[in-house]
């Protein structure tokens, strides 16, 4: 019997050890930190055996094969000890991928995999083709694998750490949004390593699948021509109308397969803003490529709504616009909500700072921001970077004080915009607690 090893005991981990079970392993968990009741329990109840609060080393380094959650960093010991013994270790995403027969289309990028993915899926469900999500978002492919949930097509959110365990694993049709530097301290440092990680998501494709990807974006039109990539390029572009996918004058044309052409006013769209017209034009090529019709695309298109804290319509309060775009938690992101402000903007941002060169948001800053509310610990790097480029900086410790000093700041007819370019783990658990916090002020404003 074959051991296999789960590192890591969240909702992927907790999958693939039922997958692994039912496939014949001798199946082993270790999680360094707590598991969460419920999924403990269904250990349990399989009968799977596991360890929590550290790793045993003898018994990891035993196993045939390991499957480590991607926020285990390559530099955790355990990791560098499995890596000097030679033991072969994959992603979740490659374990499950091999007991299924289903296609997939899998979504990477810096910014809008959750959004793209969210859409890509809507679109084949409201054509009625048997789709599931899986990856980050929703239940892990591993799961629904185990379940015996054989659709036509799996959705799936990939991340670069997921991508960095993947080896046989084929998408049908990969889409690439984008890649803007982020995490790279899981990178030495080094963007080019995250670069290439990102375009794991091409490995092993041939003329028979597709990778949609935006030839706008500066880094991957540089690094296309260096990777080997071997599935069917289809670029999408808001700048030319030299491929088959690109929006002019306000309409997205996209005929990714023969015979499509489907024509869609941008501006009709539900997501706002020029990244979600790239969101939709990648989407809409993959619904076609799947073969749903235009006229079908087009109806699903209008009645999508996306997850939460992504440039998300909060309230009016006094004639002021809230926008939650918690999750917008790096530089590129946050340039993206400021662009699409038609107005005046109070713009919250700050918290675990990543390395952020702010320098990139300096024009659309002075452009469109009266006021910045620097929410975090240290706010001072923020201070220095927009000192003189914003009128008046100032500094808020909790979302209470934050919004009781964007309500003094902003006047009728501006927006108040959490868009905050960091991580959230200083002042708040995560982005989601973060954003509903930031609901639960403004609403006490409206009191
Ligand atoms: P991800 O899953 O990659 O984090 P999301 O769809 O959750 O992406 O969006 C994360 C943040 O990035 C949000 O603030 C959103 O407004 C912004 N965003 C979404 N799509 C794009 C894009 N194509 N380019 C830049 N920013 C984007």
């Amino acid at each position: 019997m074959k051991k296999l090893i789960i590192l890591g005991g969240g909702e992927s981990g907790v999958g693939t050890a039922l997958l692994g079970q039912m496939k014949g392993f001798d199946v082993f968990l270790s999680d360094s930190g707590q598991l969460k009741p419920n999924l403990k329990e269904e250990l349990d109840k399989a009968g799977i055996k596991y360890e929590e609060g550290g790793h045993t080393e003898e018994t990891i380094l035993s196993a045939d094969e390991v499957v480590k959650s991607p926020g285990i960093p390559e530099k955790a010991p355990i990791i560098k000890a499995l890596r000097a013994k030679g033991v072969h270790i994959v992603s979740e995403i490659e374990f499950a991928a091999r007991y299924t027969k289903a296609k997939k289309i899998c979504i990477t990028g810096s910014n809008g995999k959750t959004t793209t993915t969210l859409l890509t899926h809507h679109l084949l469900k409201e054509s009625g083709i048997r789709a599931e999500l899986a990856g980050n978002v929703g239940t892990s492919l591993a799961r629904q694998i185990a379940a015996g949930n054989e659709p036509d097509w799996y959705v799936i959110e990939l991340s670069s750490f997921q991508l960095d365990d993947m080896y046989e694993f084929k998408a049908d049709i990969a889409i690439l949004n984008n890649i803007t530097p982020d995490h790279l301290d899981r990178y030495e440092y080094k963007f080019e390593n995250y670069i290439r990680s990102k375009f794991r998501i091409t490995q092993n494709q041939t003329k028979e699948e597709a990778f949609i990807f935006n030839i706008d974006d500066p880094v991957t039109e540089e690094w296309l021509p260096k990777i080997k990539t071997g599935g069917r390029n289809y670029a999408v572009t808001t700048k030319s109308t030299t491929t088959s996918i690109y929006t002019q004058s306000g309409v997205m044309h996209v005929g990714a397969r023969e015979g499509a052409n489907l024509l869609f006013v941008a501006e009709n769209l539900p997501i706002k803003g020029i990244h979600n017209i790239y969101n939709a034009m990648q989407a809409c090529a993959a619904a076609q490529l799947v073969g749903i019709d235009d006229a079908s695309i087009a109806a699903a298109l209008i009645t999508f709504v996306n997850a939460h804290h992504r440039l998300e319509y909060v309230g009016t309060v006094a004639g002021v616009d809230y926008i939650d775009d918690s999750k917008a938690t790096n530089v590129d992101a946050a340039w993206y909500a400021l662009e699409c402000q038609k107005k005046p903007v109070v713009w919250i941002a700050g918290g675990t700072d990543k390395g952020n060169d702010y320098s990139a948001l300096n024009d659309i800053v002075k452009e469109k921001v009266k006021t910045l509310v620097c929410l975090g610990l240290d706010n001072e790097k923020l201070i220095k970077a927009f000192s003189g480029i914003v009128p008046v900086i100032v500094e808020a410790k909790s979302m209470e004080e934050c919004i009781s000093k964007c309500h003094s700041a902003a006047q009728e007819g501006d927006v108040v915009l959490l868009s905050p370019c960091c991580a959230s783990f200083d002042l708040f658990n995560s982005y989601v607690h973060r954003g509903n916090l930031f609901r639960e002020c403004v609403n006490n404003l409206e009191k």
